[in-house]
């Protein structure tokens, strides 16, 4: 079947609801159930390596994905001393972009196992991803031509979204011509290395992009590299602090700094909201990805005329919500990435609990990192010292006249990354929206899953340091000369 339809903006993705391609994947995929990947730094020298370790699937202890050598402080050395800028024509670069973009989807089957089984991605999330990644590679492409690159990007990703924000930053980057050392986050390199190969058979030369899997330590000698002329990153606000610091100390005044962080994010349902389109919009921004993205909702704020009703229509909805292994199309939702987070988000259901603020959570599979998808009582947004990075949602009352406060309290996290609001009252639209301080504000629908090219994403104050990825000013922090809007 014609699975993909390249002449359009924004990749088809697929349609889960038709048989014919839901065996087209499963025949895809298939070949790659017990796959076991070798993968290395992918460097234009000789370097001496790090360690090499297994990297085990998040939902099944048992199943070994692959093995990972690491990079090392020494590797990212030889791989700055050998990374050039791309020296080809914007035409050119776009094109390799475009290329790549084929290929990934070619290689669709390869990559949902990775997202399976190395992230613990279901189908559906696996399906999103990649029509992300691949939106990224076409859309830079389209704005290659402008200003002079800066030179060479590190660029250091996160696990959440292993394909698609590793693959954007790096379109980003190549789009403008600059050259590229990437760190991939330490949970998912193997994606990493099997997206970063597609990139160079594209035609993505190897001194214009090398990977540089690896942790804590290889990211601060990639901030620390004189050879670095930006960093982009995407990961937790504590980490984006500490690169902030290392790129003032080392690197050259004006070292452009493109962070994507954190979030502590909000939806309003005042009492003219439709229930049945708030559970939806409230249960997929909570739980889709296991709650594992930026974006998620985590802070409820209900109007106490219709609590107790909508409350009781959560609950049922999420005693719908089917956990499972992410390769069956029946799961939901999968796992969390490790044993760590998987502590840290068990650790404040259990406080909840014991305070007897744990209103529901349902049973998850007893293999892997399962977290049951929970319902917490807080007293505001205040009340949560941190973001918890799992498929737990809060829920706060609040009283009509107090609309302004709850308003007040939701800027006063200092996040500002994406906020929900369900009204059937226009003027309340207005009202809210001009108020809260979020970069994507989402009325009378989820508020996960932006879209490349109309949904341009990224936050304010805590949550990062903007341009929006994937929107027409992302590039121009790539560049030497910063443009006001989209070029070529
Ligand atoms: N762009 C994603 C979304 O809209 C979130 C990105 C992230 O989690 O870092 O859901």
């Amino acid at each position: 079947p014609e699975l993909f339809a390249p002449e359009r903006p924004n990749s088809k993705g697929f349609d889960l609801t038709h048989r014919p391609t839901l065996e087209a994947i499963d025949t895809a995929r298939d070949g790659f159930k017990a796959t076991r990947w070798t993968a290395a730094p992918l460097l234009a020298c000789e370097a001496s390596v790090g360690e090499t370790a297994p990297m085990v699937n998040p939902a099944d202890p048992h199943d070994t994905v692959g093995e990972i050598t690491w990079a090392s402080p020494a590797t990212v050395r030889a791989a700055a001393g050998a990374a050039t800028r791309w020296d080809a024509s914007p035409e050119e670069r776009a094109a390799v972009l475009i290329r790549a973009a084929d290929l990934y989807e070619e290689n669709y089957g390869e990559l949902f196992a990775l997202l399976h089984r190395e992230a613990g991605k279901t189908l559906m999330d696996a399906v999103a991803e990649l029509r992300e990644a691949v939106d990224f590679l076409r859309y830079y492409a389209a704005h290659a031509a402008g200003a002079p690159a800066r030179g060479v990007f590190a660029c250091i990703s996160p696990w959440n979204f292993p394909l698609a924000i590793f693959t954007g930053q790096i379109a980003a980057a190549l789009a403008a011509g600059n050259g590229v050392l990437s760190k991939p986050a330490e949970q998912t390199p193997l994606i990493a290395w099997r997206a970063a190969q597609l990139l160079h058979e594209a035609g993505v030369p190897r001194s214009v992009l090398q990977l540089l899997p690896g942790a804590g330590d290889v990211g601060a000698a990639l901030t620390s590299s004189p050879e670095v002329a930006g960093v982009a990153f995407t990961g937790s606000t504590e980490t984006a602090q500490i690169i902030h610091r290392s790129i003032a100390e080392h690197l050259a005044p004006g070292t452009p700094f493109i962070a994507e962080t954190g979030g502590l994010n909000a939806m309003i349902v005042d009492s003219t909201a439709l229930p049945e389109q708030a559970v939806r919009a409230v249960i997929e921004s909570s739980f889709q990805s296991a709650g594992q993205r930026c974006s998620a909702l985590r802070c409820l704020y209900l109007q106490e005329d219709i609590a107790p009703h909508v409350i009781e229509m959560l609950k049922g909805a999420m005693d719908a919500l089917s956990p499972g292994l992410p390769w069956k199309l029946s799961s939901d939702l999968g796992p969390v990435i490790d044993a760590e987070a998987h502590e840290g988000i068990a650790a404040h259901v259990a406080e909840a609990r014991a305070d007897g603020r744990l209103m529901h959570q349902i049973a998850v599979p007893h293999t892997g990192h399962f977290i049951g998808p929970a319902m917490i009582r807080v007293g505001g947004i205040e009340d949560m010292e941190r973001e918890i990075f799992g498929p737990i949602l809060h829920i706060a009352t609040f009283k009509a006249q107090d609309l302004d406060k709850v308003i007040d309290t939701i800027n006063g996290t200092g996040y500002g990354l994406t906020f929900g609001l369900q009204t059937r009252i226009d003027d309340r639209v207005q009202h809210v929206t001009d108020r809260i301080e979020a970069g994507n504000i989402y009325v009378n629908r989820n508020q996960i899953g932006a879209i490349v090219g109309s949904q341009p994403f990224g936050g304010e104050g805590l949550s990062g340091t903007g341009p929006k990825a994937g929107g027409p000013l992302y590039l121009d922090r790539f560049r030497e000369h910063a443009q006001t809007g989209p070029v070529g």
